[in-house]
């Protein structure tokens, strides 16, 4: 098979942990690091003695990419040496807004040509609600400073539904994100997660209920819609036709390959994983398999994500009468667009995605 395969590359390591965060990082040490690095470099190579497929998309993501400094001009080499990688292929960092100049510097001269900046809120004292180490500033300074090296494709992440939030917070910070300019935005609705600092803090934190949330939601959905984005995915937008190449296989079912404690992957119709273990991985990287990739609940969670939906004739050789009878009274509600057999979620629908899609499949 020689169909592309997008590469994701997990730099687990962060100076501090976020109150909000439960992706895998360990905390920052110089030289656990230097040894992850050369672990990485030995999975790198099997991996790329073993697919022998070009690769169309790179992502380095965290944890904290910037804390590689220079190494990432090493870890591409490393990629390219080992792999083919199209002359064409979306090359995406993840960037901290607090990283170095010379972070950005050495991240261009290592060929990526996508940044995607953790900007979060367009206020300072959220930022610091929310255990982030930069300012709004940082943000500003750091869009100015890619641009100014030549990034074209900028991705940034805005948070939602945040502690003590209200119509008014969130104007500000999708202006904020807006006044950056950015050819994508990356939303999350905040979710508390177990073992996070805001999990032990829970009773004291002042969330927004489900129907504010909700309000967010859809006030987010249209204020960067009237500002020219296009809302791609549940939680993405983008201009100029800049989507993720690299998320966008993880939606449609094409091939990935992750590599990294917690980092997944898509195989040939098998899913596997590493485990949440950076010293294992040090030791004896192995990875676990996680089942077979590509059913047809499958297909319906991850094509409903996207505004272009799913074609259920893909799925069912003859949809069944319940299905309809559901897609029905759901179109009825406002939650689905269904031109049979396409169907796609509406901007309402989007939000209770998980809902639905349970109902379509019981
Ligand atoms: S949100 Fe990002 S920077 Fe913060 S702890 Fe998590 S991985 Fe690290």
């Amino acid at each position: 098979m020689t169909n592309p395969l997008g590469l994701y590359i997990h730099i687990p390591f962060c100076e501090k942990k976020c109150n909000y965060c439960d992706f895998y990082s360990a905390f920052y040490n110089k030289d656990t690091l230097s040894v992850y690095f050369k672990a990485l470099k030995g999975e790198i190579k099997k991996w790329g003695g073993t697919i022998h497929r070009p690769i169309d998309t790179i992502y380095i993501g965290g944890g904290t990419p910037s804390l590689l400094g220079e190494s990432i001009i090493t870890l591409a080499e490393c990629i390219r040496e080992n792999f083919c990688v199209l002359d064409d292929a979306e090359f995406t960092v993840e960037v901290n807004p607090s990283s170095s100049d010379n972070f950005l510097r050495y991240a261009k001269q290592a060929g990526a040509n996508r940044l995607s900046i953790g900007v979060q809120s367009g206020s300072d004292e959220t930022l610091k609600v929310l255990g982030r180490t930069h300012t709004t500033l940082d943000a500003a300074v750091t869009v100015k400073k890619a641009r100014e090296l030549g990034f074209d494709n900028i991705s940034l992440d805005l948070m939602i539904a945040l502690p003590d939030s209200s119509a008014d917070t969130l104007r500000n910070d999708i202006n904020f994100i807006l006044s950056l300019n950015p050819e994508h935005i990356s939303s999350y609705i905040l979710k508390i997660e177990q073992n996070t600092a805001f999990s032990k803090k829970y009773d004291t934190l002042n969330l927004p209920d489900d129907d504010d949330t909700a309000e967010q939601y859809l006030y987010m959905c249209k204020a960067l819609g009237e500002s020219g984005y296009n809302h791609y995915e549940i939680s993405n937008f983008s201009r100029d036709c800049k989507q993720s190449r690299h998320n966008i296989k993880y939606w449609i079912g094409e091939d990935y390959l992750g590599i990294g404690p917690a980092a997944h992957s898509c195989l040939d119709g098998k899913r596997f994983y590493y485990p949440r273990d950076l010293r294992g991985f040090i030791k004896n990287p192995q990875t676990v398999y996680d089942g077979e990739s590509g059913g047809n609940e499958e297909k319906l969670m991850l094509g409903l994500r996207l505004s272009s939906g799913v074609d259920l004739s893909k799925i069912y050789d003859e949809i069944p009468p319940n299905i309809i009878e559901k897609i029905d009274l759901l179109k009825k509600a406002g939650y689905i667009k269904a031109d049979l057999p396409y169907i796609s979620l509406t901007d309402s629908g989007m939000l209770i995605s998980n809902s639905i899609i349970s109902e379509l499949l019981w």
